[in-house]
């Protein structure tokens, strides 16, 4: 008999509720949930086909379905049943611990896990190992959003909501291109606009995207340059006098060191540097400024750069000034990547936060999350975030490495460091539901993990809306939840570590008592959800974050009593002077190459390539440059060419691409070494676009600069 099963979609940040239909204990097919809040029952093109990547072959052939250790990496892995591999990795595991320490364990997971598994993973590091270091790969992907929230509005949280898209009269999109990477959220901005046609949209991106061309105005500026954009439109806003003054004075701290500032950067100015006309710098600061409510929406463009914080807060500030946040249609809006990006973040299983937006550094935040967790104390010792992991494993500083849900040796940024780091570590366990990522061939250890439509538990989108995660099936082979394999890891290991704790820090013994564990930690908290319950998000539908106790329903915005999270409620603007990217063009590398996302594929493509219909835009990558610079090189459409950094270089074919400015280049962000074969993976040992990418971050979201690589391309000579 058919059954429908309402869950959520496993690849963006969007987080569409889908309807999942199985027979006999398969999925058979999939559809857009009409109740779910953020996509009425529409789903995008990956949406559509989840059920593909959930076939009963595809579950029997390219999953990881046994528990499997291998004797050398040069050896196949044999499999055990999981008692046997329970014991066994415990046994590795407390033998590494008396001899290195704590602090030689680091943990790399995922936003792709469940809030649940995230809190299992926790407190299997602080708890039980006694270590920090436990990040996760959302840093790739929203750490300089949280940096900035915090800093400016006092707390980690959006302060709007996808409703506010139908509302904006003026929507700013910066370092996003939801055409192509939240595609639900840009159909609805475009139903928004049909019905509003004075909704006015600006979008600042280097290439002219899918996004762009549905623009007002498209702010084509030159990569890396939007700190010095957002300083010439709020200088622009001062000498016009489009500020909120009453705003700034009764709700903010800090705008007259900003207005000096950005007093160096009068609109020509800012516009010349920025490579825009000043007539378009002015137009943008006018809609913004004088619009009655505007909006902006910003994510990879703004967060994946080594000065990703300065330019959150940058944006913010613009708000700040002009009095856009706090109402309606009005503030802010970071978009998360990844599913469950924000479930992480409340739940604190990354290097720099703890449960319940609490902070590792803070004595006080550290006793409280212990007194919850039953523990003398937690681990002080700072932690390593995930390029810092990576370096200190190819210093042979980190010697374990565990690793889920997540495949580091295509997506961190430098991949000759990554493979050192992975090939020197005493100890790799990869946590993965498919058989055949890059990381796969680096692991001592696989466990194999239930994949979408096989597990339970809950995650947070963009707007701070929780959704329940259901099972419609049973996991494939011997794969299991992820907090599962954790626990049950932690079980055996806990009476082999010479100190440590009891076994009541495992307790929690399935998905809903983990989520009442995390829901602990936010009471009296800026995302309080004491009042939300397994059984309430299955009566009323998705909500949002604050649910404290005693809500009928989520909360839409926040601030609209327009008093911030911060100590005296002010918001602060902060002044940080424009930093050019890590990388520096020349003569030997000219040409900026940044990555991005193709509307049917997801990540590594370890799921979307699944499904050979998603192949049917982009069958294969290329490096798209302006005409001018293919021509200039000797170079036509479908050729091959080598391109180099500073850090490696692939060989892959070119594409003319009329969306580029001069001196630029562009590389899907999806393919990896697998692509490429034969001759040309001889020539160029890793090809995906972290051979070229630099492992620079931002000094305080520590998040990689994957946006900007100096690259120089010339024709191929293939060996
Ligand atoms: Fe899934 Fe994102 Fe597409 Fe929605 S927009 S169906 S969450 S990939």
């Amino acid at each position: 008999m058919r059954k429908e099963t309402a869950s959520t979609c496993p690849y963006c940040g969007v987080g569409c509720g889908v309807i999942i239909e199985s027979e006999a204990g398969e999925i058979c097919g999939v559809r857009g949930d009409p109740a779910h809040p953020a996509n009425r029952g529409r789903l995008c093109s990956k949406g559509q086909t989840l059920h593909l990547t959930a076939t009963p072959l595809i579950r029997r052939t390219q999953r990881l379905l046994q528990p499997a250790w291998r004797p050398s990496r040069a050896e196949p892995p044999q499999a055990l049943d999981w008692p046997t591999m329970n014991q066994r990795l415990a046994e590795r595991l407390a033998a590494l611990h008396a001899q290195h320490g704590p602090q030689a364990f680091g943990l790399y997971i995922s936003g792709q896990l469940l809030s649940e598994d995230y809190h299992a993973f926790n407190k299997f590091a602080r708890g039980v190992l006694g270590t920090n270091n436990i990040d996760s790969n959302s840093r790739l992907c929203m750490s300089s959003a949280v940096a900035g929230y915090k800093q400016s509005l006092g707390a980690d949280a959006p302060p709007t909501c996808y409703e506010d898209l139908d509302l904006a009269d003026c929507i700013l999109i910066t370092g996003a291109n939801p055409a192509w990477a939240h595609p639900i959220l840009f159909r609805r901005l475009e139903a928004a606009r049909q019905r509003r046609p004075e909704q006015k949209l600006i979008v600042v991106d280097p290439r002219r995207t899918e996004t762009a061309e549905l623009a007002d105005l498209h702010l084509q500026i030159l990569p890396g340059t939007d700190v010095i954009l957002c300083h010439g439109l709020l200088h622009a806003c001062i000498w016009e006098g489009w500020l909120d003054a009453r705003f700034i004075a009764e709700h903010t701290q800090g705008f007259a060191e900003l207005k000096n500032l950005v007093r160096e950067l009068p609109p020509p100015e800012a516009a010349r540097l920025c490579g825009i006309k000043e007539a378009d710098l002015l137009q943008a600061a006018r809609w913004f400024a004088q619009s009655p409510a505007s909006l902006s929406l910003y994510c990879q463009g703004l967060n994946q750069s080594s000065s990703g914080t300065a330019k959150n807060s940058a944006l913010i500030n613009l708000h700040l000034a002009c009095g856009q946040i706090a109402r309606p249609g009005a503030g802010p809006f970071s978009l998360t990547g990844q599913p469950n990006a924000m479930g992480g973040r409340e739940v604190g299983g990354m290097a720099t936060l703890l449960p319940g937006h609490r902070d590792p550094g803070s004595a006080q935040d550290r006793a409280e999350v212990a007194a919850l967790w039953g523990q003398a104390e937690l681990p002080e010792a700072p932690a390593k975030t995930a390029v810092e992991m990576f370096e200190a494993a190819a210093r042979g500083e980190i010697k374990v490495l565990w690793i889920a849900c997540t495949n580091p040796a295509q997506s961190m940024p430098d991949q000759a460091l990554v493979r050192r780091a992975l090939a020197r570590c005493e100890l790799v366990i990869l946590q993965e539901a498919f058989a055949d990522t890059a990381t796969a061939a680096f692991a001592d250890v696989l466990l194999p993990a239930a994949s979408w439509g096989e597990k339970e538990g809950t995650v947070t989108n963009s707007e701070r809306c929780i959704s329940r995660v259901r099972a419609a099936i049973a996991p494939p082979g011997e794969a299991r939840a992820d907090w599962r394999i954790v626990r049950d890891v932690g079980l055996a290991l806990l009476p082999l570590l010479k100190s440590g704790p009891g076994p009541a820090l495992l307790a929690a013994a399935t998905p809903e008592a983990l989520w009442l564990e995390h829901r602990a930690a936010t009471a009296g908290r800026d995302l309080d959800i004491s009042g939300l319950s397994y059984a309430l998000l299955d009566s009323l539908g998705p909500q949002q974050w604050p649910f404290p106790a005693g809500a009928s329903q989520g909360q839409a915005r926040l601030y609209q009593d327009r008093r911030f999270a911060t100590a005296d409620g002010r918001a602060r603007f902060i002044a940080q002077p424009y930093q050019p990217p890590h990388d520096r063009l020349d003569a030997r590398y000219p040409l900026a190459l940044t990555s991005g996302r193709l509307r049917e594929q997801w990540h590594g493509m370890s799921r979307s390539g699944l499904v050979p219909r998603l192949f049917g835009h982009t069958a294969q990558p290329a490096l798209h440059m302006h005409a001018q610079d293919l021509h200039s090189r000797g170079l036509r459409t479908g050729e091959l060419a080598r391109i180099s950094s500073r850090h490696g270089e692939l060989i892959l074919p070119v594409l003319a691409d009329a969306s580029l400015r001069p001196a630029q280049a562009y590389l899907p962000m999806h393919w990896g070494e697998e692509f490429v074969s034969g001759q040309e993976a001889e020539a160029a040992p890793f090809s995906g676009v972290n051979a070229l990418s630099n492992r620079a971050f931002c000094p305080s979201s520590q998040q990689p600069e994957l946006k900007f690589a100096a690259v120089q391309v010339q024709a191929a000579q293939l060996p």
